[in-house]
C-alpha cells in the first residue's frame, strides 16, 4: 500500500507560513499584497473558485479586490479595467478567472495583464522566464506539485521522471520545473506511442490528461511516485482523477488522493505567487 501524499495537510502548511510572512510584513510597514480578482458571467465552478481565493486571501491577510462582471462585457471593457489595475498601485498581483465568455480572447486577456502582477504565470513572459530560469510566476498546479514531492521527502534529482500531457497550464511548465529541479524527464501526449511503456520506467509519474482513472497499475513501476492532477464529477457525484486510485495504489510508493491531493495546493500556489510579488521584481 503506498503512503497517501496529503495535499490537504501540506497546503495548509504552506498557507500558514505565508500568514506568518504576512504579518511579518505587516508589523514592518511594508507594502501589502493585494490580489484583485475579475469574474466574467456566472459560471458556479468559477465561483466557487473565485470565492475560495478570496477566501485563501482572507486567511493569510492578503488583501482583495473582487470584480463581478456580467456575462455581456466587452472585451475593450476588460481590457480597459485590467489596464487600470496594471496601474494601480494598491494591486499586487491579477487574476481573470478562467474561462471567460466566448466572445472574448482569453489570450489576449493573459498577455494584457502586466507580467509583474501576472499570479497564475500565464503569460507568455512568465512561462519563457520559467524556461530559462529567470525570475517570474510560477504556474500554481505545477509549483504545488513540486511542493508535494518536496516536503514528502522524494527526491526529484536524478529521477526518471514522466509527465502525462503537454498543455499550457499544466503538462509544459510541469515538465519545465521537474526538469529545474534536475529530473530526467519525458513528456507524454496524447500521439505517444506504447503510452504503457514509457510511463513504466518512471520513478515519479505526474498525470494531466484529462481522462478519469485512465492510469491503472498496469502503467506504474513497482515503488514508484505517482501525482494525479486530473479532477473529474462522477455520475455518483463523487471527484475521482485521471489514475485509478484503488488500482495505482497497490503499485505506488507514494500517491496523491482526489479530492486532498494536488487541488489544494493550486491555490496555496497562488497565494504564494500573490506575497512574492511584492518582492520578485
Ligand atoms: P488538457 O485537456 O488541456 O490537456 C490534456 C493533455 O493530455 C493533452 O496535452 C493531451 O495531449 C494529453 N492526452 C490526452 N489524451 C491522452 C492519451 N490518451 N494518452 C496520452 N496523453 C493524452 O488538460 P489540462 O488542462 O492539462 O488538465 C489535465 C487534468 O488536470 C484535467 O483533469 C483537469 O481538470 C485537471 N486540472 C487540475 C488542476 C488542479 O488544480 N488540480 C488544475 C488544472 C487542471
Amino acid at each position: 500500500m503506498a503512503n497517501i501524499i496529503d495535499g490537504k495537510k501540506i497546503s495548509q502548511e504552506i498557507k500558514d507560513e505565508l500568514k506568518a510572512e504576512v504579518e511579518g510584513i505587516k508589523s514592518r510597514g511594508e507594502k501589502v499584497p493585494c490580489l484583485a480578482v475579475i469574474q466574467v458571467g456566472n459560471d458556479p465552478a468559477s465561483t466557487v473558485y473565485v470565492s475560495n481565493k478570496k477566501k485563501a486571501c482572507e486567511y493569510i491577510g492578503i488583501g482583495s479586490k473582487s470584480f463581478e462582471l456580467k456575462e455581456e462585457t466587452t472585451q475593450d471593457e476588460l481590457l480597459n479595467l485590467i489596464d487600470d489595475l496594471n496601474n494601480d498601485d494598491e494591486v499586487t498581483g491579477i487574476l481573470v478567472q478562467l474561462p471567460v465568455p466566448k466572445h472574448i480572447d482569453e489570450d489576449l486577456i493573459i498577455r494584457r495583464i502586466d507580467p509583474k502582477k501576472d499570479v497564475d504565470g500565464f503569460h507568455p513572459m512568465s512561462v519563457g522566464a520559467l524556461l530559462i530560469g529567470e525570475k517570474g510566476f510560477l504556474s500554481c498546479t505545477p509549483a504545488g506539485v513540486i511542493q508535494l514531492l518536496k516536503r514528502s521527502g522524494v527526491e526529484i534529482a536524478g529521477k526518471d521522471c514522466v509527465v502525462i500531457g503537454r498543455s499550457n497550464i499544466v503538462g509544459k511548465p510541469m515538465s519545465v520545473l521537474l526538469l529545474r529541479e534536475n529530473g530526467t524527464v519525458t513528456i507524454c501526449h496524447s500521439k505517444t506511442k506504447d503510452l504503457k511503456e514509457v510511463c513504466k520506467r518512471a520513478d515519479i509519474l505526474v498525470v494531466a490528461i484529462g481522462k478519469p482513472k485512465m492510469i491503472d497499475a498496469s502503467y506504474i513501476k513497482e515503488g514508484a511516485v505517482v501525482i494525479d492532477v486530473g479532477i473529474h464529477r462522477m455520475e455518483n457525484g463523487k471527484l475521482c482523477g485521471d489514475v485509478d486510485y484503488e488500482s495505482a495504489e497497490k503499485q505506488a510508493s507514494f500517491i496523491t488522493p482526489v479530492p486532498g491531493g494536488v487541488g489544494p495546493m493550486t491555490i496555496a500556489m497562488l497565494m504564494k505567487n500573490c506575497v512574492e510579488a511584492t518582492k520578485l521584481f
